[in-house]
């Protein structure tokens, strides 16, 4: 599920939601001041990709539990 974020139109705050793309125009309540005058800005988050924390060293991904392989123990292509 996509990230969005809604910048409220009272105060500022950015407030990020986790929704489904069809409610993601839906106006979200400000986390700051509880106003609903908010609306939707466009976002750097994707919907698609499991894993955001792949090291540097293995372009591959994580190690099964999410540690650095240290280039090579892994298994994957260096
Ligand atoms: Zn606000």
């Amino acid at each position: 599920m996509p990230v969005y974020e809604y910048r409220c139109h009272d105060c500022g705050h950015l407030t990020e939601e986790l929704r489904t793309m069809s409610a993601a125009d839906e106006p979200v309540v400000c986390g700051e001041c509880q106003s609903k005058d908010t609306s939707r800005v466009q976002s750097v988050f994707s919907a698609s990709g499991g894993s955001s924390t792949v090291p540097d060293c293995c372009p591959v991904g994580p190690m099964t539990g999410g540690g650095c392989c240290g280039g090579g123990a892994c298994g994957h292509q260096h």
